[in-house]
């Protein structure tokens, strides 16, 4: 049993395929709510967020749990200069677990070190976002029943996208051909694609268009000082397969136009609603589990 989640390296690809088999359970009502057990988390927020603290919060009410929401920390002792494990250490007296989004890479594994409630990295700056890849990798699930033998090609900053690096990490268990596309400034860190077999590219071709089963754009991270861009053009989607997919982890700027979003291809509000699957199924299973030290 997983203590703390800092990484989608934690899981291999048999605790992959269980944990996409438990969100589908969430998904068709067959696993129950236990409201004897109710629970409090906190969302400790240090950096900018929608989806995963709302989807966080909405999981833990949902479930029956209260939630200690702690997401302007410009109001809290941070801005006295508290150090980060001595926050932890206080909030976690108080809640059963933490979901924790920082802005510096490896915030998650410090926090987790001293937190004797477990961890769940929301985004540790240009680390990691496993909980995204988990939601990621079952839209993928979802839609093929399967993720060996796809084409999947990722778009945009992969250097500062933690989505794209947690998700790469994952894809390393499976039979898949990767494409990465990216300006020469932003190429993923070897780190992350240690292991998979990737081909490069600087743009969208018309024939990495045409295998393409699921194409992951993301945007520009300008906040880590990234610039340059890809749009998708009608081009592009007059090559697509019929049955590929579209994902983003949002927030999108120009990358995908509104014009795409009612194509049946378009699966980056299909992520957003399984978001919340996918969290309420990763608190079952560590709020069951919960128990201090
Ligand atoms: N929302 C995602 C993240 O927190 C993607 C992004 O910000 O571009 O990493």
């Amino acid at each position: 049993m997983i203590k703390h989640l800092v990484s989608i390296d934690q899981y291999d690809k048999k605790s992959l395929h269980n944990f996409l088999k438990s969100v589908s359970s969430e998904k068709y009502g067959f696993r129950y709510q236990d409201f004897t057990t109710k629970k409090q988390i906190a969302t400790l927020f240090y950096e900018p967020s929608t989806r995963t603290s709302a989807s966080f919060h909405s999981a833990a009410t949902q479930l029956g749990h209260t939630v200690l929401p702690i997401n302007e920390v410009n109001y809290s002792s941070v801005t006295k200069g508290e150090t980060l494990e001595d926050t932890i250490k206080t909030i976690a007296s108080y809640v059963d677990l933490i979901v924790l989004r920082h802005g510096e890479k490896g915030a998650a594994q410090r926090a987790a070190e001293v937190s004797p409630v477990p961890i769940i990295n929301a985004g540790d700056g240009i680390g990691e976002h496993p909980t995204q890849t988990l939601l990621d990798l079952y839209t993928i699930w979802e839609k093929f029943g399967k993720i060996d033998n796809l084409t999947i090609t990722m778009m945009g900053d992969l250097k500062n996208g933690r989505t794209i690096h947690s998700l790469l990490q994952s894809l390393k268990h499976y039979n898949v051909k990767i494409n990465l596309i990216s300006p020469d400034n932003l190429t993923a860190p070897f780190k992350y694609a240690n292991g998979i077999n990737i081909s490069l590219s600087l743009i969208l071709t018309k024939n990495i268009c045409q295998q393409t089963d699921v194409l992951y754009m993301t945007r520009v991270q300008k906040e880590r000082g990234s610039v340059g861009n890809y749009e998708l053009t009608k081009d592009n989607v007059s090559n697509f397969k019929k049955n590929m997919i579209v994902m983003h982890p949002f927030p999108r700027l120009n990358e995908i136009p509104t014009w795409f979003d009612t194509d049946s291809r378009a699966k980056y509000f299909k992520q957003i609603t399984n978001g919340l699957l996918v969290r309420k199924s990763l608190l079952r299973s560590f709020l069951d589990n919960a128990s201090k030290n």
